[in-house]
């Protein structure tokens, strides 16, 4: 079990980051008890708030001292319980170290504090002609620390990559409280690969305090298209015909049918409510090139019968487009009050026939789930719809949320493109990895994070050190073990 805070070790922590940095009450707490994943409620035992490195790394020594869990979290929008405390303890919060330390241009790169925002980088970068390409939904929000422990994606990923191919060097505190750099750029980039290990780690080995970020320079011109489909199969078919020939597109995001009719109910775009499925592709890059594209990409369209086609023909108009495909999670509020969003990835062929699998599993288990793809790297969003106070529906929704991850993973694919594995996804898996897999990965985990108090019960499932007879009974585990004995029953 871990350590209880005491109130000498509360003063401790005040003496590092100052009084009104470190939070105790009931009301505070409850804001830190999950991320966007609210399946998994957990309260912290204390909120610690450090404005920089050398904070961060005397909090995690004195952790180390009293052996108490600690959690770093960003904004808070992970979408799979990861910066959640599920063992109470500490919640690290880094949003103070919020500074932009330098834009160079000529180098272009950006060297900023883990707290700032995703888009706050391309707003810096701007008047220099360049941006910081990952761009998740959530880039209001969520923080460069969140985006490198979630390797975090977004619509514009499938050209230019994921955060780990835009990350060049980091600061770390590691979990014992050394400070390290990892990477290169402002460093000789020799030595073990650590930085690629640890982007994505999800917070478990270790906390990033300040990182190198590349640039890239703002393309001479970009045409975005919205096209409408009867079916979802030609919408995925025109989706492969497109790579096939060999463009590969800024974007390709596809929304379905109820989808694209709630965000209709609710912001009013002039969207083609009898269509099936909405596609966005965006191209970018020289202009001679896009024009070649653009002839490519219409002949895929009406290959496969779209319905209308149109091209942004300024800038408000392409705002417009990507509204519709940007404001599908505020969309599905209408519908319910509680959307259970899913990150599975499966091969772009078997578009189609994942999202009628996933039909046939709302019918199973009478549940809305509407469809938000990355449909040029097959990961999908499939957003389970529901109220959270109705206890049936709430087991339906775990039912149906394992159905959609192992069929996943029977097509070929696998259970996150994007969100992370965190608490959510935990117990599958073994559905993915060989024992083999797991051990090696938790050998790793645990040459760094030896003791597992940081960030515990995260990513792998548990093995031996990892600290987990201390958790926190989670809604999730109670539902899980009541549907079993449901399904033991025949009642599914
Ligand atoms: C509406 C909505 C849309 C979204 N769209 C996308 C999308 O398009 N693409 C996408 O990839 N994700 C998306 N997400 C998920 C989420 O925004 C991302 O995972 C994001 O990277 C999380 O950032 P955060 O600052 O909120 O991190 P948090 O949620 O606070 O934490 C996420 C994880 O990172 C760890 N962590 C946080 N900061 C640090 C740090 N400094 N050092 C080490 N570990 C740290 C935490 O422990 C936790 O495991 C979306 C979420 C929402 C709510």
């Amino acid at each position: 079990m871990p350590n209880p805070i005491t109130k000498k070790i509360l003063q401790e922590l005040q003496a590092v980051v100052g009084l009104p940095y470190v939070l105790t009450g009931d009301v505070d707490l409850s804001v830190y008890e999950c991320d966007a994943e609210t399946l998994d409620v957990a309260r912290p035992d204390c909120v610690v708030l450090p404005a920089n490195t050398e904070q961060v790394a005397k909090i995690v020594k004195i952790a180390n001292k009293y052996q108490i869990p600690f959690s770093p979290r960003g904004a808070g929008t992970g979408l799979s319980g990861g910066a959640t405390t599920i063992m109470g303890g500490i919640s690290l919060v880094l949003t103070r170290l919020n500074k932009i330390l330098k834009i160079d241009e000529n180098q272009k790169i950006a060297v900023v504090q883990v707290g700032v925002t995703n888009v706050s980088v391309s707003e810096a970068a701007h008047p220099f002609e360049l941006y910081f390409a990952p761009d998740p939904s959530s880039q209001l929000a969520s923080t460069i620390g969140g985006n490198i422990a979630e390797n975090a994606g977004g619509p514009h990923c499938l050209k230019y990559g994921m955060t780990t191919n835009h990350v060049l060097g980091m600061t770390v505190v590691l979990p014992d409280g050394a400070i390290v750099y990892l990477g290169g750029r402002t460093r000789p980039n020799q030595g073990l690969d650590l930085l690629g290990a640890f982007i994505g780690s999800e917070g478990t080995l270790g906390i990033v305090t300040e990182a190198t970020l590349n640039l890239v320079p703002r393309p001479q011109a970009v045409e975005t298209m919205v096209s409408y489909f009867s079916s979802v199969e030609d919408a995925g078919q025109c989706v492969a015909d497109i790579i096939a020939h060999g463009v590969v597109p800024a974007a390709m995001e596809l929304i379905d049918g109820p989808t694209l009719n709630a965000v209709e109910d609710a912001f009013a775009m002039g969207l083609l409510r009898s269509a099936r499925a909405l596609l966005i592709v965006e191209l970018d890059g020289p202009r001679t090139g896009i024009t070649v594209h653009k002839e490519i990409v219409e002949a895929c369209s009406h290959k496969n019968k779209v319905m209308e086609l149109h091209w942004a023909e300024d800038l408000v108009t392409r705002a417009k487009i990507w509204k519709a495909r940007k404001s599908a999670f505020a969309a599905y509020g209408r519908i319910a009050p509680h959307a259970y969003v899913l990150d599975g990835v499966i091969p772009r062929s078997k578009l189609a026939e994942m999202l009628r699998r996933i039909g046939s599993i709302a019918e199973k288990y009478q549940l809305t789930i509407a469809n938000v793809c990355h449909a040029g790297d097959g990961n999908m969003h499939p957003c389970i719809l529901f109220h959270r106070d109705n206890a049936d529906e709430l087991r339906r929704v775990m039912l149906a949320g394992r159905e959609i991850l192992n069929a996943c993973v029977e097509f070929g694919g696998t259970l996150s493109g994007e969100h992370g594995i965190g608490i959510e996804k935990v117990s599958e898996m073994p559905e993915l990895f060989s024992d083999s897999d797991l051990k090696a990965m938790a050998s790793f985990r645990e040459a760094f994070n030896p003791d597992g108090i940081c960030n515990p019960g995260k990513v792998l499932p548990a093995v031996k050190n990892c600290g987990e007879s201390g958790m926190r009974a989670l809604l999730r585990y109670s539902i899980v073990d009541s549907s079993a004995s449901l399904i033991a029953k025949g009642a599914f």
